[in-house]
C-alpha cells in the first residue's frame, strides 16, 4: 500500500512537471519560434549560412532586387543597381544588419508561428519597396568614390525614393564581396548603412534650428541685429567666420550662414530654448524606419557656458544628427510642420498576392508651427535664390541648407538638406559627403543631379 502511495506521488510530480515544461516551451516557442525556424543552420533557408528560401524584394517599378531561382539567391542583374541598393536589400549573410535581407527575413521566407517556415509554395513572401532603384544608381553614382549617404523622400506621402550608403560593394563579386569583409581601405564600414545607422557633425544645416527657435522667441526675430567682423568674440574665444559680414538681419544671415550673427544668437537663445528646439526637431529620440531602428541623434548643452550655445547653435560642438531623424525634420518644414514619417517597405504579399503587411508611414509629432514652417521654407528658398544660385538647381523650386561641418584633425563633412517646393515633385533630400569639404560645392550638385532624375522618372 505504501508502495502504491509512492509511485502515486512520483507519478504527480512527473506529470507537473511535465505540464511546466510544456508551458515554458509553449511560451519560449511564441516568443523565440521565429529565430529558431531563422537560425542559419536551418537548411530550409540557408545553405552554408546563405540565403536561399526568400520571396521576391521588388522596388517602386516591380524592378527585382533580389529573387530565388532554383534554390540560390539573386540579385538584379545590373551591377549598378545591385550595389545601388545593397544597403536596402541586405547581403545574404546578415551583415548588413538594417538590409531587408535581415530585418525582414520572417516576412520574406514566410514563417510564421502555426505552419513554421512552410509556406504552401514554400517560396516565401514578395517585399515590395518605394525606392526607384534609377535614383538610387544616379546617386551612388553622384557619390562615387566618396563616403557619404544620399536620402530623399516624399514628403507628403512618406516614400523613400532613395537611399544610399557609400562605400558599397556588389554582392554577385565573390572577390568584391571578400573585400568587403575584410573591410580594409575604400571598404572600410562598408556594410554600415549610414542613412540609418550613422550620425553625423550637422554644422551649418542645424542654423535651421536656430533659426526656428528664433523665430518663436523674439518679437524681432526679423529686425534683429548682429555684428560679424570676420567673426567674434563670446567668453574670450574668438569665432571666427568665413566672411566678414558687418551687421546683418536673419535672413542674410542665415543666406550668408553668418557665424558670428549665429554664435550671438545662439547664445542670447540659451540652453533651455535651444535644447527645446532641438529636440522638437527630433534629437535625442530614436527614430524607426519600417520598424528598424536608426542611431539617436545627439543635442546636449547642459551645464554649458554662452560659447558652448554659440558652436551648439551653429551645429558644432557635440551636435551629432542622424540622417534619417533629418531628413523627417525637413519634410516637416516643407509639411507646415508636421512629417510624414519615411518608409521603404510597401507591402508585403504572399505568392499569390494575398496582402499580408502594410507600410509603417503616417504621421510623425509636430515639429514646428505651422507658421514657423512656413517661415523657415521662405528663408530656406531665399539661400538659393542669394547663395547657391537658382540656376544650379534648373527647372526646379529648391529650398535648401548647405553646412561645412568641421570634424577633428580632418577635412570637413558636406551637407546639403533641402526639399523641392513643388505639389507635383513634392521630394526632401539630405547628401552627406564625409570628408567631403564645402556643403554648399559639393552637396549642392549631387542633391541636383538627384532631383533631375527624380524629375525625370516620378510620375
Ligand atoms: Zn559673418
Amino acid at each position: 500500500m505504501k508502495q502504491l502511495k509512492l509511485r502515486a506521488i512520483i507519478m504527480v510530480i512527473l506529470s507537473l512537471a511535465f505540464a511546466c515544461g510544456m508551458v515554458v516551451f509553449t511560451i519560449f516557442y511564441a516568443v523565440q519560434g521565429g529565430q529558431w525556424a531563422l537560425f542559419p543552420s536551418n537548411s530550409h533557408i540557408y545553405s552554408n549560412g546563405t540565403i536561399v528560401q526568400a520571396g521576391k524584394i521588388t522596388d517602386r517599378n516591380g524592378v527585382v532586387l533580389a529573387k530565388t531561382v532554383n534554390g540560390v539567391r539573386k540579385y538584379n542583374s545590373d551591377m549598378q543597381v545591385r550595389k545601388a541598393t545593397l544597403h536596402a536589400v541586405g547581403d545574404l549573410k546578415g551583415y548588413i544588419k538594417t538590409g531587408l535581407h535581415s530585418s525582414y527575413i520572417g516576412e520574406l521566407t514566410g514563417y510564421n508561428r502555426l505552419n513554421g517556415i512552410y509556406s504552401f509554395s514554400k517560396k516565401g513572401n514578395n517585399v515590395g519597396t518605394t525606392l526607384d532603384s534609377r535614383v538610387c544608381v544616379t546617386a551612388m553614382n553622384a557619390l562615387g568614390e566618396r563616403k557619404g549617404t544620399v536620402g530623399v523622400y516624399n514628403y507628403k506621402t512618406g516614400e523613400v525614393i532613395c537611399m544610399v550608403s557609400t562605400p558599397t560593394y556588389d554582392p554577385e563579386n565573390k572577390e568584391e564581396a571578400a573585400l568587403a569583409k575584410e573591410g580594409k581601405d575604400y571598404y572600410k564600414g562598408v556594410f554600415l548603412n549610414r542613412f540609418l545607422s550613422s550620425t553625423y557633425t550637422p554644422g551649418s544645416t542645424f542654423k535651421l534650428i536656430t533659426t526656428a527657435a528664433s523665430i518663436d522667441t523674439f518679437s524681432d526675430a526679423y529686425t534683429r541685429k548682429y555684428t560679424c567682423n570676420g567673426g567674434v568674440m563670446i567668453n574670450g574665444e574668438w569665432i571666427s567666420c568665413l566672411g566678414h559680414h558687418g551687421t546683418l538681419t536673419l535672413k542674410d544671415a542665415l543666406a550668408k550662414s553668418c557665424n558670428a550673427y549665429f554664435s550671438q544668437l545662439a547664445a542670447d537663445l540659451g540652453e533651455d530654448t535651444l535644447t527645446k528646439y532641438a529636440e522638437k526637431a527630433g534629437f535625442n529620440e530614436t527614430f524607426k524606419m519600417d520598424g528598424v531602428k536608426a542611431k539617436t541623434s545627439y543635442f546636449n548643452v547642459s551645464g554649458g557656458k554662452d560659447i558652448d550655445f554659440a558652436w551648439a547653435g551653429m551645429g558644432q560642438y557635440t551636435d551629432m544628427m542622424n540622417p534619417l531623424q533629418y531628413l523627417t525634420f525637413i519634410g516637416a518644414i516643407a509639411n507646415e510642420g508636421v512629417p510624414q514619417k519615411p518608409y521603404m517597405v510597401d507591402s508585403v504579399e504572399t505568392q499569390s498576392g494575398i496582402p499580408l503587411k502594410f507600410s509603417f508611414g503616417g504621421e510623425g509629432s509636430r515639429m514646428l508651427e505651422a507658421d514657423t514652417a512656413n517661415k523657415i521654407k521662405k528663408l530656406m528658398q531665399n539661400n538659393v535664390k542669394q547663395t547657391y544660385g537658382t540656376w544650379n538647381f534648373p527647372g526646379l523650386n529648391v529650398c535648401a541648407k548647405s553646412g561645412t561641418a568641421e570634424v577633428k584633425d580632418e577635412k570637413p563633412h558636406a551637407v546639403f538638406v533641402g526639399f523641392n517646393d513643388d505639389e507635383d515633385l513634392p521630394l526632401a533630400f539630405v547628401v552627406v559627403v564625409q570628408n567631403g569639404g564645402s556643403g554648399a560645392k559639393v552637396g549642392g550638385p549631387i542633391a541636383n543631379t538627384v532631383l533631375q532624375k527624380c524629375k525625370e522618372v516620378l510620375k
